[in-house]
């Protein structure tokens, strides 16, 4: 290949502008990424080699070399892993292959602390060198490849790059950071050794630097630290979670969760355990403060990273958690599985399958743990986690109701809800239980679009007026996820949308009586009711669980609920059709009018569609209703 000049994809140069510009005060950062990325890259011929191991050529220990250069003000990290290609020189150093990253570079807001909160999800990867060079030069040949397919691939981090053939004997790859002015720091070999402490001691990968000793002046004065040839490890150079709890600081394992999850945040809470008995592994599992932008991608899920007896496997082992919990980021490491095992065979192993249950225990445990240290915690820090935790990832945890039936008791007690009792997110099913009335009988919930539609709701009128506490759901999920909870601790959950109205012991002898009284010499009301709207209601019927509306719409026990029929809808998928029923209040004074009424017809229609516009819904034909109202008004 002779050198060529090639230019960045568009979203690499707005990255590359963007690091250079937002992560200035935190620089070392490159590092890391940078010793991450030959971590990886060992990890990747481990894992290729597990079928051929020719690929480890003549050098079958993995390691990083630092390198330091003050004459030519280079720092330079190389490594033995599976080196680049020269396509892949061109292509993944070009190019930003992750749609995840492409997605981050299109909500870039222009605003620099927010944009490098995000670059802190996102990992900015190798482009983080050019926060402290002026040029890099990559210097790289792929394990298996003759030394004369080498690659060296040279940019200054604006527009363009070159590239260029390469023989290079050894495997693997260098990355030569050219210093700009102000980044001199990073020639001192005590700095650098700090920043491998901080970012990179858990790497199960020895980093090795060159020795330093003091040269004294030739004239006795004066004197300096100059590189041996002997080198060093100067990182711990094992996996963290394979060391003893005891041996780990906070400090570490947040480190280690920043690095493996790319996050910027500390996580909200981890559990480290080797689980023992008939399957051996050991679990890292951390629940991060907040959502990925990719959350609600079900497909691109899984966060936990598959190894076996410490060698890396796969990133994205969806067999390891249930969908529900695809939040949850660490590390497992099985002692059982075979090293080249398959994604087809995880999903059959009886050993995964222990390892998901152990594991799915293992994070309700730690919600549940969070959950009690909001009632009992210490500080105001670890009172707040639970509720952080519930607003990131509550309407996941939800999607387990349906998803896993071993562990729907504990999952229910992690719900949390508003209610016409509070307006955050914050009442338990517990809680509401300990609240309920004498007499009262089921919990009560309605789900609705948003907070203001659900409180509002005319179905809520009777509750209120009787002081009942009634759950208000907003999240898409709650109507699907509901249908999996029947009840709670031996209480039926009950809908106050769906079906008649039966508030039981809480409803007196004579509140009954009249309602049916009412019902009976209304009736020839409700026939041309049912009669006008037959096309509209599945039924026309009298309630008692209005007090200040004329009318709501409700769905027969069992429907589907007219909320869930147009998510469906707006979702593209078939609904069934459903004809709500029409409940009337025979009380209200515009429904007192319809029996006399020259305009039963259209009071009729206006009835129903604004019983629809109250919960959210819209009239079938807009203009028809507006016509109606109209003709009255005039
Ligand atoms: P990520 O590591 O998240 O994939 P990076 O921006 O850090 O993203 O790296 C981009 C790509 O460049 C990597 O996916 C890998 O293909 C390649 N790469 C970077 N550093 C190395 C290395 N030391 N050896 C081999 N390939 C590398
Ligand atoms: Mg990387």
């Amino acid at each position: 290949m002779s050198k060529q000049t090639l230019s960045f994809q568009a979203e690499v140069a707005q990255l590359l502008h963007l690091v250079t510009h937002s992560l200035y005060s935190n620089p070392e950062i490159f590092l890391r990424e940078l010793i991450s990325n030959a971590s990886d890259a060992c990890d990747k011929l481990r894992f290729e080699a597990l079928n051929d191991a020719t690929l480890y050529e003549d050098a079958p220990n993995l390691e990083v070399r630092l390198a330091i250069d003050k004459a030519a003000r280079t720092l330079t990290i190389t490594d033995n892993g599976i080196g680049l290609s020269q396509q892949e020189a061109i292509d993944n150093l070009g190019t930003i292959a992750k749609s995840g990253t492409r997605e981050f570079v299109n909500k870039l807001s222009g605003d620099q602390k927010a944009d490098a909160q995000l670059i802190g999800q996102f990992g900015v990867g190798f482009y983080s060198g050019f926060i402290v060079a002026e040029r890099i030069t990559v210097e790289s040949r792929r394990a298996g490849l003759p030394a004369e397919q080498g690659v060296r691939w040279i940019s200054g981090g604006t527009g363009d790059f070159e590239v260029e053939s390469l023989t290079r004997a050894q495997r693997g790859t260098s990355i030569i950071l050219h210093l700009r002015e102000d980044a001199g720091d990073y020639l001192n070999a005590w700095k650098v050794r700090d920043i491998v402490a901080k970012y990179s001691d858990h790497i199960s990968l020895p980093i090795l630097m060159q020795k330093e000793e003091w040269k004294e002046g030739e004239d006795g004065k004066g004197g300096q630290m100059v590189t041996t040839d002997e080198w060093e490890t100067v990182n711990k150079a094992s996996a963290l979670w394979s060391r003893p709890r005891k041996d780990i600081s906070d400090e570490q394992y947040i480190e280690f969760y920043k690095q493996s999850s790319h996050d910027f945040e500390p996580p909200l809470a981890w559990s480290h355990n080797r689980v023992e008995g008939s399957t051996e592994y050991t679990q890292l599992l951390y629940i991060p403060s907040k959502a990925p932008m990719d959350l609600w991608n079900r497909d691109k899920a899984a966060g936990v990273k598959l190894y076996v007896k410490r060698v890396f496997i796969m990133d994205d082992a969806e067999a390891l958690m249930p969908v529900y919990l695809r939040f949850v980021r660490g590390v497992i490491d099985s002692a059982d599985l075979p090293l080249n095992v398959s994604r087809e065979l995880l999903q059959e192993s009886r050993d995964v399958k222990a390892i998901r249950e152990g594991s799915t225990k293992r994070v309700l445990s730690m919600l549940e743990e969070l959950a009690r240290q909001e009632k009992e915690g210490e500080s105001d820090e670890d009172k707040a986690k639970f509720g952080k935790f519930y607003a990131e990832f509550g309407a996941v945890l939800k999607e387990g109701l349906g998803e896993d039936f071993g562990n729907r008791e504990r999952l229910a007690k992690l719900l949390r809800y508003a209610s016409t009792s509070s307006d955050t997110v914050s009442v338990s099913l517990a809680d509401y239980k300990a609240r309920m009335k004498e007499g009262q009988e089921a919990i009560y919930y309605i789900t609705a679009d948003t907070l203001a539609a659900a409180k509002n709701s005319p179905q809520l009128e009777v509750f209120r007026k009787k002081g009942i506490e009634v759950l208000l759901m907003t999240d898409r999920v709650d109507e699907w996820a509901l249908n999996y909870l029947s009840e709670f601790d031996g209480t039926p959950m009950q809908s106050v949308a769906k079906g008649a109205v039966d508030l039981g012991k809480l409803q007196d002898e004579a509140e009954k009586k009249a309602a049916e009284e009412a019902a009976e010499s209304f009736k020839p009301v409700l026939d041309r009711l049912k009669e006008a709207l037959k096309d509209k209601a599945g039924d026309v019927r009298v309630t008692t669980r209005l007090v200040d509306s004329p009318a709501c719409l409700v769905v027969q026990d069992g429907g589907i609920s007219t909320q869930l029929a147009r998510m469906l809808k707006q979702a593209g998928q078939a609904a069934p059709e459903v004809k709500p029923v029409l409940e009337i209040n025979a009380q209200h004074a515009l429904v007192r009018k319809l029996e006399g009424s020259d305009h039963f017809e259209d009071l009729a229609h206006i009835l129903f569609d604004q019983a629809l516009l109250a919960e959210g819904g819209l009239p079938a034909d807009p203009a028809s209703y507006v016509r109606r109202v109209n003709a009255l008004l005039v």
